[in-house]
């Protein structure tokens, strides 16, 4: 299986591809997860990306599918692997296609923006593996600490309000005309992303036939 998700931020998709990954045995590559590691690193990508991604703004289509076509080379790709905030603009759709890399489905996930804004001000993630959580929808068992690797829980710098806004802006501008790349392909699936997570599984899991 080969899948984007597509969707605002906050709407779902890390959650989403993390759970989707672990039932087909497929791995999830995020642009956020990578970038906010390189930053960590202190490399040349990650000097280059924070500027932007403390402004909410979207880091150089080059830079990302530079990252994108090295990552897809790995051995675990073989067997598919799900998109999770790539591509974010018809340039970068565009140059997944003229790559010939393969994607079976894309799936939006469609949540309002109050709702995001909503969700954002509750979001942590592991500054460690950076899994997701969400201080009410999906508490760890320990509060501040991963579930997975106990590392500490942190809000993320761009999940301050006026960044998300930015970033909400950023997305109906540039990514959301990826809907209509991907339909006019016979490849858009629509998911409403306001429910549980459970929920928006199994509608998910319907949808593509899995
Ligand atoms: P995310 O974790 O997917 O919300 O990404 C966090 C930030 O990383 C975004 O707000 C962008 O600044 C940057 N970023 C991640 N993926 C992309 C992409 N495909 N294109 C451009 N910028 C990206």
């Amino acid at each position: 299986m080969k899948l984007i998700l597509l969707g605002a931020p906050g709407a779902g998709k890390g959650t989403q591809a993390e759970i989707l990954g672990r039932m087909y045995g497929i791995p999830t590559i995020s642009t956020g997860n990578i970038l906010r590691a390189a930053i960590k690193n202190g490399t040349s990508v990650g000097l280059r990306a924070k500027e932007y991604i403390d402004k909410g703004r979207l880091v150089p289509d080059d830079v990302i599918i530079g990252i994108i076509s090295e990552r897809l080379e790995h051995d675990d790709c073989v067997n598919g692997y799900i998109l999770d905030g790539v591509p974010r603009t018809i340039p970068q759709a565009q140059a997944i296609e003229d790559e010939g890399i393969g994607i079976d489905h894309a799936l939006a996930l469609e949540v309002n923006d109050d709702v995001i804004i909503h969700r954002m001000s509750g979001r942590r993630m592991c500054e460690n593996c950076g899994e997701s959580y969400h201080v009410v929808t999906h508490p760890p068992r320990v509060e501040g600490i991963c579930d997975d690797c106990g590392g500490a829980l942190v809000a993320r710098s761009d999940d301050a309000p006026e960044t998300v806004r930015a970033r909400l802006a950023q997305y109906h501008a540039d990514t959301e005309p990826l809907k209509d790349f991907y339909a006019q392909r016979g490849k858009l699936r629509t998911v409403e992303g306001c429910s549980t997570i459970e929920e928006t599984t199994a509608v998910i899991v319907k949808i593509l036939g899995l």
